[in-house]
């Protein structure tokens, strides 16, 4: 069967769902890969080390003659409409805002899996996009903090004076959040962090954070997420907040609700009374942001109360690309596996929807788009 994985076209992406070492773990599985020439340049993998690992590499894939196509970004409606019916999606299809696409994927016949919805079950975790790019952005939205930040992280002790340690506040403890921790921690930062659910606060203390405990309910949903707080609760958890904000050097945020826009956590005067330079980093930006004022891909300077300078509040836009190489390590090793497990001993690709994590991952098969949130929204 064969298997294509196209040069991504979406502006700013540097990611591939394929890298050498994934071409090798397809191969034994039988597969034909089909890699677009230039497909994983951006993230450091040229065409030649595909071709060595016993893929072929082609000027342009030819989408229509393929079993599976696996990518990094959803597809447009157009690139749906040139798949064959039948044919295998992987990646990630951010259903709730890609409905044209969805569409176009079920009219077309296609079996798109979304690695948004692969369950967060302990045997898929080897699956898990969005643990895994994640992992990427939290590690790298403290390094963005750290350039920008005007003094050091760590503390310093020297003949000429000593320098204190930077002070880090992490709102959401996540896998995003973790990775901010234990990245602000080993620069040497000292961290807290606080998130909704209090099953966080063991985490955020193992990865050397020190946890906020605030004086509100706990918030915890199915499946271990956070669910939406009412409108007074997300007053109340802002007012609760702004003494611990006005007390950061550093202020990451990484705040979501699968499903829903980012809860909004700190508004534009909280940002306003930190400390001029301190700088704000929100990874939730994409997502309409967890800070007010944010606009994603783009630094805002917001003047400070006490008019003696600006914070800097940073939008993240595609975090896990500014990373590409390792990025697309961790991805394509997820879209690999998810694909060895609809695949059989003789190479066949074919699903077996009685398996949780397939039925699961599962947005469009047949005719019909079965994810029931989404097909909802479509109504
Ligand atoms: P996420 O990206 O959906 O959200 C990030 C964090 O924001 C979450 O910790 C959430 O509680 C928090 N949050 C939401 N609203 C908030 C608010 N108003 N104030 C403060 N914090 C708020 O989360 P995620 O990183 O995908 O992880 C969510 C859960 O899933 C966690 O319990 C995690 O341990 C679990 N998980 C399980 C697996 C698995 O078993 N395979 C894999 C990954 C994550």
């Amino acid at each position: 069967m064969k298997v294509g994985v196209p040069r991504e076209s979406r502006e700013g992406e540097r990611r591939v769902a394929a890298t050498p070492e994934t071409v090798g773990q397809l191969k034994d599985l039988g597969v034909e890969i089909q890699i677009e020439a230039g497909a994983g340049t951006a993230a450091g993998y040229p065409d030649s080390a595909y071709t060595d690992a016993g893929a072929r590499v082609v000027p342009q894939l030819d989408t229509a003659g393929l079993d599976v196509y696996c990518h990094v970004r959803p597809l447009t409606p157009a690139q749906a409409t040139g798949l064959s019916r039948g044919t295998i999606t992987i990646g990630l299809a951010s259903p709730a805002a890609e409905l044209d696409t969805v569409s176009a994927l079920a009219t077309a016949g296609v079996t798109a899996f979304a690695l948004e919805l692969v369950p967060r079950i302990s045997r898929a975790q080897s699956m898990d996009a969005l643990s895994s790019q994640s992992l990427v952005a939290g590690y790298r939205a403290v390094l963005e903090a750290a350039i920008r930040f005007p003094r050091f992280f760590p503390l310093y002790m020297t003949a000429a004076g000593t320098i204190p340690p930077a002070r880090v506040l992490v709102l959401g403890a996540g896998v995003a959040g973790l990775q901010a921790i234990g990245t602000a921690k080993r620069l040497g930062a000292r961290v807290s962090a606080y998130d909704v659910r209090p099953a966080s606060a063991d985490e955020v203390t193992s990865m050397g954070g020190t946890f906020i405990n605030l004086d509100l309910d706990a918030v915890e949903g199915a499946g271990g997420y956070a669910r939406e707080l009412s409108e007074d609760r997300s007053v109340r958890q802002r007012e609760l907040l702004a003494p611990y904000v006005a007390a950061a050097d550093v202020l990451i945020t990484t705040a979501a609700i699968p499903g829903r826009p980012a809860p909004l956590l700190v508004t534009g005067a909280m940002v306003a009374a930190m400390r001029a330079g301190s700088v704000v980093i929100d990874l939730a930006a994409e997502t309409g942001g967890n800070v007010e004022g944010v606009v994603a891909g783009q630094d805002v300077g917001v003047p400070t109360t006490a008019g003696d300078g600006a914070v800097i509040l940073v939008g993240m836009k595609d975090a896990p690309s500014a990373m590409p190489t390792d990025a697309s390590r961790l991805y394509a090793k997820n879209v690999a596996n998810l694909l060895a497990l609809m695949t059989s001993a003789d190479g066949i690709v074919a699903p077996d929807f009685t398996d949780e994590v397939l039925a699961g991952a599962c947005l469009t098969h047949d005719g019909k788009v079965t994810h029931a949130p989404t097909a909802t929204a479509l109504e």
